[in-house]
């Protein structure tokens, strides 16, 4: 059975997300307001995101249903489809059976969409008119801008200036839907003003759009901010990936004995691992659960576990996260949206229960894996992506090594057909290989608010 999609009905969209919270072993450490250093309130967060999404990040409950609406509109592309790649398996020679659940079918081209629909809904349903937001490559940007339309909300988006320039296609996207692009570090906000008085030539980052978004969305009672990844609420709403993954390979026949997915923030290997690593947690199962970041920007492996921010100007409460200091701007690779300083305080502390491994990969050796699984499956990743391909070839070539045939499942979460600079440089021999330094550590240690803790 190759394409499961089409041997399920729509009713097949799960009806809840599922919150791990619940099955958590342990409390999250919370998150801490910025000033008083005490555990924030709902108060402290009900300036930027609406209420039903405030409750959903502190929730303990197992299930938490979709709205109709919402799930209406997820009929649009899902359930997405879980393939067998046997093409590549074929060509690695492998007794592995590899599986992918493919998330570039969404009409914007990644999962990101998932939870942009969600929040644009609890948004207008809480009566707001304006969303802002950041962006890196371009992808999360794109999914709110649709996301806007769908809900009678205007989107405005602080755009990394590197991806800004560099990704002139993602823009034309993201206006084509009606959203408003202004490249970042921008001169309509104190932090943007800042950072260009100092840096006029920054190309930007991720902590720093984030940082102009917040400020934006604090000033006005009709504005509220969106963030595409990281929190609580946005994993939450990924786990429609994972619940329908379990059903789909339920369909297949097969467990998996390996889950994959590459991380920047953390929200699609989290949308596909959750509902097995909960399996793991309450059916006493042993799937191993591995995410793929690069090596560039290495915030599980090299990272500390620590209280950080999630902006550069520090208007963001201190979550306790994998962290590479607020401050670090990496190297820019093509997978713009692996471009994080921190990563998800679950995913992080979960990765600290030792219900998560971790692994970083150089970008030649993730593009060359992305070209692999092009020519043997057709679909051609996106770069973000090609991290998860890489782990999920090399899990598979280590079956073949040991003589195992297991089932690996793997999150494909975007493809990358406005990616193909990348692509074209890839081919032309011309990416460089960023190495985290080891002296960049010290120095993310330094910048911690609260130590090493
Ligand atoms: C944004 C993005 C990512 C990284 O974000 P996560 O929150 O870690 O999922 C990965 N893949 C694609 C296609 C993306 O658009």
């Amino acid at each position: 059975m190759d394409q499961i999609k089409y041997l399920i009905p729509e009713d097949a969209i799960p009806d809840q997300w599922y919150n791990i919270q619940a099955d958590l072993p342990e409390p999250m450490a919370p998150p801490l307001n910025p000033q008083t250093k005490l555990p924030v309130g709902p108060e402290d967060l009900s300036a930027i995101f609406p209420s039903a999404l405030i409750a959903q990040e502190v929730s303990t409950e197992r299930y938490i249903d979709i709205p109709d609406e919402v799930r209406q509109y997820y009929r649009q592309w899902r359930p997405s489809p879980v393939h067998r790649a046997r093409q590549l398996e074929k060509a690695l020679d492998t007794p592995a059976h590899i599986y992918y659940k493919y998330e570039g079918c969404s009409p914007v081209g990644s999962h990101k969409l998932n939870t942009a629909i969600a929040q644009a809904y609890y948004n207008r349903e809480a009566g707001i008119k304006h969303i802002v937001t950041e962006t890196g490559a371009g992808q999360w940007g794109t999914a709110l801008s649709l996301a806007g339309a769908a809900m009678g909300i205007s989107v405005k988006i602080f755009m990394v200036k590197v991806s800004f320039n560099q990704k002139p296609y993602r823009r034309g996207m993201i206006e084509t839907y009606g959203g408003e692009v202004i490249a970042s570090p921008s001169n309509q906000t104190e932090s943007g003003r800042a950072i260009l008085a100092q840096f006029p030539d920054s190309p930007g980052s991720l902590g720093i759009a984030i940082s102009e978004a917040v400020e934006v969305a604090a000033q006005r009672d009709d504005t509220n901010y969106g963030l595409g990844s990281v929190l609580n609420h946005v994993m939450l709403h990924q786990t429609v990936i994972g619940r329908e993954a379990l059903l789909q390979m339920e369909m297949a026949g097969e467990y998996p004995d390996v889950i994959i997915g590459c991380s920047g923030g953390g929200s699609n290997f989290a949308g596909l691992s959750f509902p097995f690593i909960g399996a793991n947690l309450t059916r006493g199962l042993s799937t191993r659960i591995l995410a793929a970041e690069p090596a560039s920007c290495p915030t599980m492996t090299r990272g500390v576990f620590a209280y950080d921010y999630g902006d550069v100007a520090g208007l963001t409460p201190m979550m306790k996260m994998h962290t590479l200091g607020h401050g670090f701007v990496p190297e820019a690779i093509h997978a713009g949206g692996l471009r994080y300083h921190g990563m998800s305080p679950i995913v992080s502390h979960l990765q600290n229960l030792g219900q998560i491994e971790s692994r970083a990969y150089a970008q030649n050796a993730c593009f060359s894996a992305g070209v692999q699984f092009a020519r043997t499956e057709g679909i051609v990743p996106a770069p973000e992506s090609n991290h998860a391909v890489r782990a999920a070839i090399d899990e598979a070539l280590r079956c073949k090594a040991e003589g195992r045939s297991e089932v690996i499942l793997f999150n494909l979460s975007g493809h990358g057909h406005l990616d193909m600079q990348a692509y074209l440089d890839f081919n032309a021999g011309k990416l460089v290989d960023h190495e985290y330094e080891a002296d960049q550590v010290s120095l993310a240690l330094e910048s911690l608010p609260m130590g090493v803790g």
